[in-house]
């Protein structure tokens, strides 16, 4: 099989021939359809955060395809099925985060793309529990981005407390914040949509923001708490000066969800202003598979809009640059079939 390979986190991905993998007992193996480029990929590839993974490695984990077979514990997910490999590889299924639905926080897990190989593969092996069954009539193309993308900043609404009435800012329109304003959207809120480019500003808008911003001319903060400030405020943008303006946009009592993870990032809290204004500042971690589940059935339902191009897997190299340049759509998805 062709699987794009990080060998070095200073050098390009190289597109190699492996074996095939075999599934053990627990295992499928999943012949991938569509994978979506995640900018945690490039974090990945770059060896970005304290936790690194160990090359060589296949990144990917908006792996979306049909079990090819199954090990021989697996008895719930059918050779044919159409299923999705997200983030969470697997986790321990014991500890108190897993059997209180938050599996996301399982310190035994393992991620799909980082410390396991994932989805940049013609063919990837996944643990038969961990993979979330993608319903008939969703395209494989949409459910890639979903998988990670949509999953992450579903939960991320979620936990903000967004609700009719309340003012939500989605600081970044990427791959996550084009799903995360959809989302305000449907939980009720009055959104904000920030960005830095002309195209993602213009997106934001198409999607029905109420309010957009361009961070480039604009002073964030202060244009927010001149609408009254945001109840919350979702930080998707690979920019430690967006923190600093979505926690500066929050009104009293607000909550600042912090997603993105670039390099070093970093947020400086005053205290006083904190305690003073019963601020809240959470970081949210993808999502569950039960999430995922519901992901999926919103965009069953019409209610989502994923924003994606498609690239050849031979791309990948050409496709981290259009990413860091900011020149993508929303979302790059590799086209594997
Ligand atoms: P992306 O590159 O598609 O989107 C980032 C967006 O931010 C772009 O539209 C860019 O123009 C915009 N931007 C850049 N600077 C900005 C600024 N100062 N203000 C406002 N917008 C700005 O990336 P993505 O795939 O959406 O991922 C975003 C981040 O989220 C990455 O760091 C990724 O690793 C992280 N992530 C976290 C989780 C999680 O579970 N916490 C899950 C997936 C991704
Ligand atoms: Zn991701
Ligand atoms: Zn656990």
């Amino acid at each position: 099989m062709k699987a794009a390979v990080v060998h070095d986190f200073t050098q390009p991905l190289v597109i190699e021939d492996r074996p095939l993998p075999v599934p053990a007992p627990h295992q499928v193996l999943v012949r991938i359809e569509a994978s979506g480029l995640c900018h945690t990929d490039i974090h990945a590839a770059h060896g970005d955060w304290p936790v690194k993974p160990a090359p060589p490695f296949v990144p990917g984990h908006e792996g979306v395809g049909v079990v090819e077979a199954a090990g021989d514990q697996v008895q719930h997910v059918e050779v044919g099925e159409r299923v999705a490999i997200a983030w969470l590889a697997d986790a321990c299924g014991r500890c108190d985060h897993c059997v209180s639905g938050w599996e996301t926080l399982c310190l035994q897990q393992h991620n799909s793309g980082y410390s396991v190989d994932g989805a940049y593969a013609e063919y990837a092996l996944a643990h038969g529990d961990y993979v979330i069954p993608v319903p008939d009539g969703i395209d494989p193309l949409d459910a890639a981005p979903l998988s990670c993308a949509g999953v992450t900043t579903y939960k991320a609404l979620k936990v903000s407390g967004a609700a009719p009435g309340t003012r939500v800012l989605v600081s970044g329109i990427g791959g996550l914040g084009h799903l995360a304003l959809q989302y305000a959207r449907i939980f009720g809120a009055e959104t904000i949509a920030v960005d830095v480019t002309d195209d993602k500003l213009a997106l934001a808008r198409e999607l029905g923001a109420d309010h957009v911003l361009d961070a480039r001319t604009q002073d964030v903060a202060a244009e927010v708490q001149r609408l009254g400030g945001a109840h919350a405020a979702v930080a998707l943008a690979v920019s430690n000066a967006s923190f600093q303006a979505a926690y500066g946009s929050l009104r009293r009592g607000g909550t600042l969800v912090l997603v993105a993870l670039p390099a070093k990032g970093k947020l400086e809290l005053p205290v006083f202003d904190t305690v003073l204004n019963g601020t809240k500042v959470i970081g949210s971690i993808v999502g569950t598979r039960q999430d995922l589940a519901e992901v999926f059935r919103l965009h069953a339902l019409g209610r989502t809009r994923v924003i994606r191009e498609t690239r050849r897997l031979e791309e990948v190299n050409a496709c981290f640059d259009e990413a860091l340049a900011g020149k993508v759509s929303a979302r790059l998805v590799f086209d594997l079939r």
